[in-house]
């Protein structure tokens, strides 16, 4: 065992927590045939990382090495540093069998993970360059960006728009209304990455990249992590560039339910169109969707299931397999790649790191904004004919409520659905190495109408620990194998928008989402029908990424899995899609913008982003909020002078 004293990283833990972690450490990430262990390193990096994370984050580090430590007093009568290496994989065991043990277990485990997976010896293992990131690209319009830090807090920029925030809402209003002509200035609470900043590590990018450090999550009956970008670019930075139109039934059932046929897929179409052009929007190439490609037309085939290979917006994709940490070759062709400098090089102004804080209104009409800088806290006044509010489905309704404006209709906030997601894996006889493969190659609809869609989901070395919510052997097992195993995702249609975003404690949101019988049902579904094609295509063992769900290996163990029902707890969800919470209609009592986006409360101001989404996409929403964006630009030009 290393000394603490003597290798000069005694700062977080005592000495006796300290050989209490690497004891832990070394037990929930055991050295395999080709998985390095985890040890001193992941805890001495544990410790900074906690500490970087909050007083908060450093204290429950501490407390959850003592408790596990002493907790297995109970079972063993020593504590867990005085065991061996058989009594600590047994001890993980009935820890992890525990309703109420597990859950201390899986949070230390997900930061033993973080910290030991992210790094350079676990890449060599399983040979894949672990630094991706590329040279920072040299461009003419980063003169056109202004930390907010840097302007003189006194003086008001004045133009005719200003848009909060730089994702697929804001960006593409904004440079289309300068292509028109008109004065835009982008206001963003994050900052502007560059290439040599994406370099694919989850722990860099969950720390700089992500809304509220990747922590932001909803409750009701479970727990549902809420994913989201938080830098130039919004979401589209760090996200799949996976690119689905929505589907025709999706846009006649929401015109339906609004009265119209604003949103008609007829004349949806051209914006869709105008968009996909623009984002060079294809089918994924054979040479970066590899095997799993072979493995979902196989097993759909034998089924007579329908299969696709999935569009994206990344034309000369290099298959770095990092697309959510950002893209280190800028293969995928984001907002912050494409209309945000496309709108700079008309002469927008860029604001990074400022955050709008409030709406500024005289009689009754949007004029500008309020803003504060992030890092020093300055506040600039931004005068504007109109505001476009593009901070996307949680914060821009929490901006809203936090004013108290354009709530008449008591609205906003309310209808959020999240089209939550859950995934199966699958090991075969077959070589894969989807880490070096895009994560999001292809897709199976045959069961689209029922609102589940199949979708690829291959996490990289980083991340694939924490989707696998194991602990000692069985993680190990998983990793060893892992050039063997595939992934594909369910992705469910919410049965209702039953979600609610509030401003909580600290400026942080607030969200509340209760998973329906139905959700639960289709989610079942959708890895049930995973597990027939990957069986259909010869899989060896099945992974139902769940909390205690069993691993399947024989005909019996299936129909068990089949039979059961998963209770809402059981299921590791999460929500990329956000959607839903400034109700896009005709009516002022009951809906918060109209169809040109407007809000019907404050003239001049517009919600441009996916709370304006009329109802859950079924499908991956970025496509659908850049159409929306493309007509709404065109809309608010119109009424521009
Ligand atoms: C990891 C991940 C993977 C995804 N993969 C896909 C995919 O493959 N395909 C797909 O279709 N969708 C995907 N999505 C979803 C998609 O990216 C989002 O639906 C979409 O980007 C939302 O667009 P938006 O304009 O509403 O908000 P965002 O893209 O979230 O952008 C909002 C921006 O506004 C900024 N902002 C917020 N409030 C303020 C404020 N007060 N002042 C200043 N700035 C502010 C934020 O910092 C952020 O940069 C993914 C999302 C994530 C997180």
């Amino acid at each position: 065992m290393n000394d603490p004293e003597a290798n000069g990283h005694h700062k977080l833990l005592n000495t006796s927590q300290y050989r209490a972690a690497v004891a832990l450490a070394r037990a929930i990430i055991p050295q395999g045939r080709r998985l390095p262990g985890a040890g001193v390193r992941a805890v001495e990096a544990s410790e900074r990382l906690a500490e970087e994370m909050s007083a908060g984050g450093a204290m429950l580090f501490r407390q959850l090495v003592s408790l596990l430590d002493w907790l297995a007093v109970v079972q063993t009568g020593s504590r867990f540093q005085k065991l061996g290496p058989v009594q600590r994989e047994e001890v993980l065991r009935t820890w992890d069998r525990s309703a109420l043990m597990r859950w201390p277990l899986f949070v230390l485990a997900g930061l033993f993970k973080s910290t030991h997976f992210d790094h350079k010896e676990v890449y060599d293992a399983y040979d894949v360059e672990y630094d991706k990131g590329g040279p920072a690209e040299k461009v003419r319009w980063v003169s056109q960006v202004h930390s907010g830090d840097d302007w003189d807090p006194g003086e008001i920029v004045e133009c005719d728009v200003v848009v909060v925030g730089t994702g697929p809402g804001g960006a593409i209003v904004g440079k289309e209304l300068a292509e028109q002509g008109h004065a835009v200035v982008f206001v963003e609470e994050g900052r502007l990455y560059r290439r040599d900043a994406f370099k694919g590590s989850v722990l860099t990018a969950h720390e700089k990249f992500y809304r509220g450090q990747a922590k932001v999550a909803s409750w009701g009956n479970t727990m549902v992590p809420v994913l989201m970008g938080r830098l130039v670019g919004g979401s589209t930075a760090i996200n799949t560039g996976t690119c689905f139109r929505t589907p025709d039934w999706i846009l006649d059932q929401w015109c339906e339910d609004m009265g119209t046929d604003e949103l008609a897929p007829d004349r949806l179409r051209p914006h869709f169109e105008r968009v996909e052009r623009a984002l060079q929007i294809g089918p994924n190439e054979d040479k970066i969707i590899g095997p799993i490609g072979d493995i979902v037309a196989r097993g759909c085939e034998q089924l007579g299931w329908s299969h696709f290979k999935v569009n994206r917006n990344a034309p000369d994709c290099d298959a770095q397999s990092c697309c959510d940490f950002g893209c280190p070759s800028g293969a995928r062709l984001s907002m912050d790649v494409t209309y945000i400098p496309m709108a700079l090089e008309r002469g927008a102004l860029l604001f990074t790191e400022t955050k709008a804080t409030r709406v500024w209104i005289e009689n009754g009409r949007a004029v500008g904004i309020e803003a504060r800088t992030v890092v020093r806290d300055h506040k600039i006044h931004i005068r504007a004919q109109a505001v476009v509010l593009a901070g996307g489905a949680i914060p821009t309704p929490v901006l809203l409520q936090e004013q108290g404006i354009c709530n008449l209709s008591g609205q906003v906030g309310r209808n959020l659905s999240l089209h939550p997601g859950a995934a199966v894996s699958g090991l075969f006889d077959e070589v894969i190495e989807g880490y070096k493969k895009i994560p999001q190659a292809v897709g199976i609809d045959q069961f689209h109408r029922q609102g589940i869609l199949l979708l690829g989901a291959q996490g990289g070395l980083n991340f694939a620990p924490h989707m696998f919510p194991y602990c000692g052997q069985r993680l190990t097992d998983v990793m060893d194998n892992y050039d063997r195993i595939t992934t594909m995702g369910v992705l469910v249609k919410d049965a209702t928008q039953n979600g609610r975003v509030r401003p909580g404690l600290g400026g942080e949101p607030l969200l509340t989402y209760w998973l329906q019988p139905e959700d639960l049902e289709k989610m079942h579904r959708g890895m049930v029908h995973i597990m027939e094609v990957f069986r259909a295509a010869g899989a060896r063992k099945l992974y139902p990424l769940g909390h205690r769900m069993p691993v399947i290996e024989t005909d019996a163990d299936f129909e068990r899995f089949r039979k059961r029902r998963v209770g809402p707890t059981e299921i590791m969800w999460t929500s990329f899609h956000p959607l839903g919470t400034s109700r896009m209609g005709a009516n002022p009592y009951t809906s918060v913008v109209g169809f040109d986006h407007e809000t019907h409360d404050v003239k001049g101001l517009y919600v441009v982003d996916g709370s304006t989404v009329p109802g859950p996409t079924a499908v991956n929403p970025q496509l659908t909020i850049m159409a929306m964006a493309d007509r709404a630009a065109k809309r608010i030009g119109e009424k521009l002078d």
